[in-house]
């Protein structure tokens, strides 16, 4: 995997997710084809608790390993399917984002590192934290890149709309620190991401424009919303985007629901 020398002490391992790795000691979202590299690190961090990022956690030679609490649910596969998906059940092929199987455990309740600090980031999980290390914010999975984006259509936040707070939590951070890396996107320069960031943020705003004019016309499930932004949409990203809708629509003030015999139907209210 390519690294990329960031400043000084910090560099970062390319891949889905990128990976921080601070003067060999502290790594940030050690997982994904990253999980196998081997640093022996003193102290690995993870964003939040997806299985994608958790990899690093199971190191045992690491001193520290640190994980925001309000992502515990992530310590077996129930929780962490309950948290992407919206329930567990007997394997089958719709839970695509399995990657990891096994349960966690020994996990530190602080880092004990002056070096970092944990910025609390949440919307996409409970406990999803940023952290500065070495004048640059590892922001995981608080904004994505833009083929990110259009790949899922909606982005995945179980909470919409503390993830848009968390974005701007995000554009005020910027000005004090070097540089800002995410997970699953690009790693560019400051004033490239914080372009990217912008993009993110209107990109949120589309959504709830797009989501609005749809439910003028018509009265829709989130099912039949999540389709009609995404016509190809597969059966796993059905379950992930309808989270993130839901979330959305039960945050706007002008929308009613009702039960129809297809389903929870939302619909803007007409003044
Ligand atoms: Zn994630």
């Amino acid at each position: 995997m390519p690294t990329i020398k960031l400043t000084k002490d910090v560099s970062v391992i390319s891949g889905s997710p990128n990976t921080l790795v601070f003067d060999n000691r502290i790594i940030v979202d050690q997982g994904g084809k990253n999980s196998s590299i081997d640093i022996n690190a003193e102290v690995q961090l993870a964003t939040h608790g997806h299985a994608d990022h958790i990899a690093g956690l199971f190191k045992k030679d690491a001193k520290i390993r640190y994980l925001p609490i309000e992502d515990y649910w992530t310590l077996n596969i129930i929780g962490r399917r309950a948290l992407v998906y919206g329930f567990s059940s007997k394997n089958s092929d719709i839970f695509m984002y399995d990657y990891i199987k096994d349960n966690l455990e020994f996990l530190d309740n602080n880092i004990r590192i002056s070096e970092v600090e944990v910025i609390k980031l949440p919307g996409h999980t409970p406990g999803h934290s940023g952290y500065i290390i070495g004048d640059v914010l590892y922001a995981g999975d608080a904004f994505f890149g833009d083929k990110v984006l259009e790949g899922y259509s909606v982005p995945f936040y179980i909470d919409f709309w503390e993830a848009e707070q968390s974005l701007y939590k995000i554009k005020e951070l910027a000005k004090s620190v070097q540089n800002i890396v995410i997970s699953h996107g690009p790693i560019y320069n400051k004033n490239k991401m914080i372009t990217l960031l912008e993009h993110n943020i209107n990109y949120l705003h589309n959504i709830v424009n797009k989501i609005l004019d749809l439910i003028s016309m018509e009265e829709l499930t989130a099912e039949q919303i999540a389709v009609k932004l995404k016509p190809d949409i597969s059966p796993t990203n059905i379950l992930l985007n309808t989270i993130t809708i839901k979330s959305l629509l039960l945050g706007l003030d002008n929308i009613e629901y009702e039960v129809k015999t297809n389903g929870l139907v939302f619909r803007k209210r007409k003044h």
